[in-house]
């Protein structure tokens, strides 16, 4: 193809932006480029596309940067080897010692655990805010702030933050609005229309979206930013292999009928959660009595495949529940087609225990996949009993 598509939908750009056919061979697919190197016309003279060396660029790669660019309506977006890889990134680009930032008070435990057993020792300090409470996220502000670090929904406990409003605060104080983008996917919530400055993503999780791959993504309109997100991904060589990021790509191009999907699915547990005995309190923005339900309506197109709940008996009794299940796995991550159970005061986040993020210990987290609503149901009332 000659001619740039103009493709506009998000499910036609999922599966066309960055993915013309090869323009040598034809392949509709674009081929995984397994390959390090590159052979430069002259000395110091690259061949056309640019390619040097697999750590710069890589034309998988850069396919998969521009679909995902394209889903999240922004000019850049680079892929890293990992969700982590790629916040990692953005903290040491953005932050220098003696810089602050604002953190929500249950983001991921593995970005709390970074930020705080990691960049503090690099001097740089945080504090934790609800980032649904603008009034506490205000005050949390410093003149050296330089991030606000979002997630929202928030990750175990569905909390909802208004990105505009944080974006608006951010930068009122002369700091940048990251939004951790991987429980909505673009599908559901575009950060950056919203005023955000960044995205991050864990792209092992919904675009993948089939539990074969780790890897992570950031995206941003900013060009300086970006420019030094390339410095430093270049320089620390957090990338993700050709098949990593072709797997990614071929993850992607499914997302909307699958997070359409993830999402029909979840309304209809919460809505079953809710009306059991054994479940104390429902976890899911898409419920109208969920403190973030105006906002998560306001900037979400639908409210996504997670739900967590209390177990009504304790602790011993939600740990019996997430093991006695038969259809829901046991594990952590999320995203997948299947659907994952797990507990995550003794899981995913057991490494904020003691700390401010920490979770109940009765609360149990649901990544509700893409099976029959009926079998998930269930499963789930045979495994509260
Ligand atoms: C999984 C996850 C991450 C970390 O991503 P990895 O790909 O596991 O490194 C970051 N943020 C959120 C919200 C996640 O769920």
């Amino acid at each position: 193809m000659s001619q740039e598509p103009a493709p506009t939908g998000f499910s036609t750009r999922a599966i066309h932006a960055g993915q013309e056919p090869d323009p040598r061979t034809g392949s509709v697919i674009v081929p995984i480029y397994q390959t390090s190197t590159y052979a430069q016309d002259g000395v110091g003279g690259t061949r056309e596309g640019d390619y040097e060396y697999s750590r710069t660029a890589n034309p998988t790669r850069t396919a998969l940067e521009e679909a995902l660019a394209a889903l999240e309506n922004a000019r850049h977006a680079l892929a890293f080897g990992s969700g982590m890889a790629a916040s990692d990134a953005v903290l040491r680009t953005a932050l220098r010692p003696g810089d602050h930032l604002v953190l929500g008070n249950d983001v991921y435990g593995g970005t709390f655990r970074l930020i705080d057993k990691v960049l503090t020792g690099w001097g740089v300090t945080y504090s934790v805010a609800h980032l649904s409470d603008v009034d506490a996220v205000r005050a949390a502000m410093r003149p050296e702030t330089k991030l606000i670090w979002c997630e929202s929904p928030t990750n175990p406990l569905l909390g909802i933050s208004d990105i505009t409003t944080l974006a608006e605060i951010a930068h009122e104080g002369g700091a940048k609005l990251v939004v951790d983008n991987t429980f909505a996917t673009p599908y559901l919530q575009t950060p950056l229309d919203l005023g955000a400055d960044v995205v991050v993503h864990s792209t092992t999780k919904y675009l993948g979206g089939h539990s074969d791959v780790v890897g992570g993504a950031v995206v941003t309109g900013d060009d300086e930013l970006r420019d030094q997100l390339f410095f430093l991904r270049n320089s620390a060589g957090a990338v993700p292999g050709a098949f990593d990021a072709w797997l990614t790509l071929r993850g992607l191009k499914t997302l909307s009928v699958r997070m359409e999907r993830h999402c029909d699915n979840a309304e209809r547990i919460a809505a079953m959660l809710q009306s059991h005995p054994k479940v104390s309190r429902v976890y899911y923005p898409g419920l109208s009595e969920h403190p973030g339900h105006d906002v998560a309506a306001k900037q979400m197109r639908r409210f996504g495949g997670m739900v967590s709940f209390d177990h009504a008996d304790g602790e011993q009794a939600a740990l019996d529940a997430a093991a006695g299940t038969r259809l829901f796995v046991l594990a952590e991550s999320l995203g997948g087609v299947e659907s994952l159970i797990e507990h995550p005061g003794r899981m995913t986040h057991a490494s904020v225990a003691g700390s401010l993020l920490q979770v109940p210990a009765e609360l149990v987290r649901l990544s509700v996949g893409i099976e029959d609503a009926e079998d998930l149901v269930d499963d789930l009332r045979q495994a509260l009993g």
